[in-house]
């Protein structure tokens, strides 16, 4: 196997064990209602694999370009990209609705082969889906052919280098296929970071990231991914975009802004110029409680529109809260109880703060404008094993998600942001929609991601799975939270378009805001072989 390239089957995310606690499941059996002994689900052994279909030309075009070592046809490479990791992926890996698997995946080796394959594709008829880690969650990287007689996974695993660094402009080039964790281990020989941990961090790329316009944990200091990027390079069928000579330019409009969350339907990015900063020296991370949704979200607001915002600012609501005491269980989640009630705190939301800083100095100073603008909202300090605990388990999420799968659970997340104004309305509308959807569901929100005008919301759902139609179960769910944000909010604050939000798209942009896209389209892909049926489905005919 070459380095860097990942043949794991889907199914999960697979890195490394977290079974659930006996006492967490006993909890979320009396909660939801879960079945002692779920219906078992399939192992990825007994699904059904079809024949690539790949033309004979088609084939040998490809592998002139990249060789026919990096033109997999065999079963677990197929297999191992047939969709991303939403609930529902995770689902048909197991057995239960059908897969779409890609005819072949196909390996470049350089920005050039990358343009050549596109070439291929649209003279052969091919769609292509760009994969970066395959984390999508929302339908993004679905093996869907949108009418061409082919369909192939272009896997940028192979473009994995850091090209070139310039510290003095805090400047890095990146290749597309670099994963995350390896993006922070070659900036960190030279004293840098990216900043930009999502919670997908072990597993999504550079490329990924800028497709989907995606947000870190860290990103009220760091800023979203689309802050970071200087430059950008896109390989499409007709030739290549390259863009950012400047920090700053009046040049017309923002090309690199269409590049940026394009989701691979303009193009494939091959390269991102990105800005770095010196890794943080000085780390500090806290936990504290405040009283009511409403009151804990004024807070949240006036840090934000103080401009003294932790880098790391996440708020819970109760439902989160409570879930995460009774997780913990024992005699710790005992003594929590009891400190709040002596605190007068009924209605506990716990909101966890993180400074990372390049001095003790700089560290005390933020952090004091930051609890000083807190004061009058009568936190409730925690301190710091709290703060570290979540620090240190700000990657677990996927994990414990193969676990509930086992145990039977439905277990799936969406998110949204809005106006402070419509931000409780929209908490309200969104929770309700779910609860009447799914028969005894845990419901669950934060606010991760702060704003001066408003905040994301992320909503964690857990109920008993539906032993016939499991997936349907969820899409109704997801469809009415769906129609709850539509008024209020965007559809997507960070996990993007995909198939599953293209529906939405219109009501936010306006039907001219789709005629704009689909002419970028258009001069980009003139025959729609681009990730068929995501972000602009009705403009695959090309
Ligand atoms: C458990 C979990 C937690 C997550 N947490 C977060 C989070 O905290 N924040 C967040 O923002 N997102 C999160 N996500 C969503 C997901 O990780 C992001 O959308 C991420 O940016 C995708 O990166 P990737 O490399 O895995 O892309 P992929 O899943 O491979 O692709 C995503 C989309 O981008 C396209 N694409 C990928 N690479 C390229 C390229 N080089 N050129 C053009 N198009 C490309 C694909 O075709 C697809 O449409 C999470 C997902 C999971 C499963």
């Amino acid at each position: 196997m070459e380095p860097g390239i990942d043949h794991t089957l889907r199914g999960g995310w697979a890195l490394g064990d977290h079974a659930l606690p006996p006492h967490a499941l006993r909890w979320l059996r009396g909660r939801t209602g879960l079945a002692e002994h779920p219906t078992p689900v399939a192992p990825d052994s007994v699904l059904t694999v079809p024949e690539p279909e790949l033309s004979i030309v088609g084939r040998a075009a490809l592998e002139a370009v990249v060789g026919a070592e990096h033109l997999l046809l065999d079963r677990n490479s197929r297999l191992g990209r047939s969709g991303g990791m939403s609930y529902v992926d995770l689902l048909r890996h197991r057995g239960c609705g059908e897969l779409a698997v890609p005819d072949a995946v196909v390996l470049p080796g350089d920005p050039d082969e990358v343009v050549a394959v596109l070439r291929a594709c649209a003279e052969h008829d091919i769609g292509v889906i760009p994969f970066g880690g395959g984390t999508s969650v929302v339908g993004g990287v679905t093996a869907l052919r949108g009418g061409k007689h082919a369909v192939i996974v272009l896997d940028l695993a192979r473009l994995n280098r850091l090209v070139s660094i310039d510290p003095l402009s805090r400047l890095v080039v990146l290749q597309a296929g670099v994963r995350a964790t390896d993006a922070e281990r070659m900036l960190a020989a030279h004293g840098f970071t990216l900043g930009h941990f999502p919670q997908s961090f072990e597993r999504a790329t550079i490329g990924g990231f800028a497709a989907t316009r995606s947000a870190g944990q860290a990103s009220a200091g760091y800023g979203r991914f689309e802050d970071m990027v200087d430059g950008v390079r896109l390989a499409t069928p007709v030739g290549e975009l390259n863009l950012g000579v400047a920090p700053a330019t009046a040049a017309g409009p923002d090309l690199k802004q269409l590049v940026i969350g394009s989701e691979g339907a303009f193009g494939v990015i091959t390269e991102v110029t990105l800005r770095v900063r010196p890794v943080a020296t000085h780390t500090r991370y806290e936990g504290y409680f405040l009283d009511g949704w409403d009151k804990a979200t004024a807070a949240v607001r006036d840090l934000a529109q103080h401009r003294v915002l932790a880098d790391v600012t996440r708020l819970s609501d109760t439902e989160e809260t409570e879930v995460q005491l009774a997780l913990t269980g024992g005699v710790k989640a005992g003594a929590v109880r009891a400190y709040l009630r002596a605190r007068r705190i009924n209605d506990p939301c716990l909101l966890i703060l993180g400074w990372e800083a390049g001095s003790a100095g700089e560290l005390a100073v933020r952090r004091t404008a930051t609890l000083r603008a807190l004061r009058p909202h009568k936190a409730v300090r925690l301190g710091k094993p709290v703060g570290e605990s979540w620090r240190h388990g700000r990657f677990s999420g996927p994990r414990q998600r193969d676990s509930l799968l086992d145990a039977g659970v439905c277990v799936e997340t969406l998110e949204t942001a809005t106006h402070w104004s419509q931000l409780s309305t929209l908490r309200t509308a969104v929770r309700g929609a779910l609860q009447r959807s799914l028969n005894r569901a845990v419901v669950m929100c934060h606010v991760s991601h702060a704003y001066e005008t408003g905040a994301s919301l992320y909503f964690t759902v857990l109920a008993a799975r539906a032993d016939e139609d499991p997936i349907g179960q969820w899409q109704r769910a997801k469809r009415a939270a769906s129609e709850a944000i539509a008024p209020l909010g965007t559809i997507t604050h960070h996990h993007a378009v995909g198939t599953d939000h293209a529906p939405y798209l219109a009501g936010e942009v306006g039907a001219l805001g789709i005629d704009v896209m689909t002419s970028v389209k258009r001069a980009l892909d003139p025959t729609g072989v681009l990730n068929p049926g995501k972000l602009l489905p009705a403009a695959d005919r090309g």
